[in-house]
């Protein structure tokens, strides 16, 4: 028996060979995984946005039209969508500090990695970082916890500037604000595809924002892995 990560109701498991192994994905009770909204086609292709269709977004056309940001994300793919059940999932996970919740997501997001990124062969990941005061409310980044389930180097060298909150500012404030990120070693990333990991994409522009930073110091390109697209 074990307790489900994100109810805590106990949990009766067989045990197969299958589900001992690291990242089985046995640590939810069924009710709960099911909660869990996958993204299935179609989406955006640059944003993953669910949608009708197949076509660029207009929030990616917006972007695209723009000649400071065209081409700067590659590409974007996240596993869930958002619902209230993932709200709560994500308050707790954050705010009570639960970093052991990671691992509800660890499948999926394996799973989702190896599907979605077959054509492009990246050189590291760099988890969106917090400021060092979130940082320190939290305990942890749970964007570098999910980094830490991809088989790929971790470059942890980006840092925040500041941490106004993106989804509070317009358009155009998020489209100008510039110099969210720094570096310590730009070197490391000179010529390499790189993928960003986050937790959620909402607006794109934290995202953009890191992603420009690494292009204008030498990555090759950006693409961006989050747990959940809002
Ligand atoms: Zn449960
Ligand atoms: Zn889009």
């Amino acid at each position: 028996m074990t307790n489900c990560l994100i109810c805590n109701e106990q949990v009766a498991i067989q045990i197969t060979w299958k589900s001992l192994l690291p990242g089985s994905g046995m640590n939810t009770c069924a009710t709960c995984y099911e909660t869990l909204m996958k993204i299935n086609n179609p989406t955006c292709p640059i944003c993953f946005r669910p949608q009708i269709n197949l076509g660029i977004c207009s929030d990616c056309h917006s972007w695209e039209n723009d000649p400071t940001w065209k081409g700067i994300l590659e590409r974007n793919v996240s596993v869930y969508e958002y619902n209230g059940a993932m709200k709560d999932i994500l308050s707790t996970f954050k705010f009570r500090g639960d970093a052991a919740l990671a691992a509800v997501f660890e499948k999926d997001f394996k799973t989702s990695y190896k599907s979605n990124f077959k054509t492009i062969k990246f050189d590291a990941t760099i988890p969106i970082p917090l400021s060092p005061e979130r940082l320190y409310e939290r305990g942890f980044n749970q964007a570098k916890l999910l980094a830490d389930f991809l088989p790929l180097p971790q470059l942890n060298l980006l840092e925040r500037t500041h941490h106004e909150k993106q989804s509070k500012k317009s358009r155009q404030e998020r489209l100008s604000s510039t110099n969210v990120f720094t570096f310590t070693e730009a070197s490391m990333i000179r010529g390499k595809n790189i993928l960003l990991v986050d937790d959620i994409y909402t607006t794109g522009s934290t995202l953009r924002h890191a992603a420009k930073h690494l292009i204008d110091n030498g990555a090759h390109s950006v693409s961006s892995f989050t747990l959940i697209r809002s």
